[in-house]
């Protein structure tokens, strides 16, 4: 199984993913392994470095930042998802396909199409059984991530893209009513975790 956590900067996803892996690890006996975009492989570490902490003054252009996006993506799913998904491992993943259409697409402005095809490309047609969108107001979770102090290059972005972001991903929840299962982010986090439990339960543990 993939679960997917999706959602704008300090939405609780980091913290939610570990309590849910503790959590459904005591439940089952497959492995729960928890992963990310970008990032989840050692090209893509490098690759997530690049992505949010290059900071020369040639900028990353929008197209070159979705392909830097799309090969981490590529080289987590061949070596890395697969595999595991293969052998019955349950993956918890932070950020999938829904992160680029929201920040590359609704963020930035590039084709919602295009992005669609490349997220084909890369994921080759895996998709998320379960996605969990932690719903924050952008203000408060940009001020959530502020408060826990280094910024990112995408988090120094301005107001305005990451609720160009947030349409996104309610767009995308609209669009998928199925797999999309947005959450209250906003409540306070033991109440977040009894949710997602609940949802987990129904969907997965039938
Ligand atoms: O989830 P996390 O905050 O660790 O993700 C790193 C950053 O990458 C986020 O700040 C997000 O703005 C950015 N990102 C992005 N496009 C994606 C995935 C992540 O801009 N497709
Ligand atoms: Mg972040």
């Amino acid at each position: 199984k993939l679960i997917v956590f999706e959602g704008v900067e300090g939405g609780g996803k980091t913290t939610q993913m570990q309590r849910v892996q503790v959590w459904l690890q005591s439940l089952t006996d497959a492995p729960v392994v928890m992963t990310r975009e970008p990032g989840g492989t050692l090209l893509g570490q490098e690759l997530r470095r690049l992505l949010l902490e290059y900071q020369e003054e040639e900028p990353i252009q929008d197209r070159a930042e979705l392909l830097m996006y799309a090969a981490d993506r590529a080289q987590h799913i061949e070596g890395f998802l697969k595999p595991l998904l293969y052998q019955g491992t349950i993956i918890l993943c932070d950020r999938y396909t829904d992160s680029t259409i929201a920040y590359q697409g609704y963020g930035r402005g590039l084709d919602l199409s295009l992005i669609e095809q490349l997220n084909q490309i890369a994921t080759q047609g895996l998709e998320s059984d379960l996605t969990l969108w932690l719903d924050v107001d952008v203000e408060i979770g940009l001020a959530r991530t502020r408060a826990r102090g280094k910024i990112d290059r995408m988090e120094q972005a301005n107001l305005a893209f990451h609720q160009r972001v947030q349409q996104g991903f309610q767009r995308l929840a609209e669009a998928n009513p199925e797999r999309i299962i947005k959450i209250d982010g906003t409540l306070n986090i033991d109440r977040v975790t009894e949710k997602i439990q609940l949802i987990l339960s129904q969907k997965l543990i039938e």
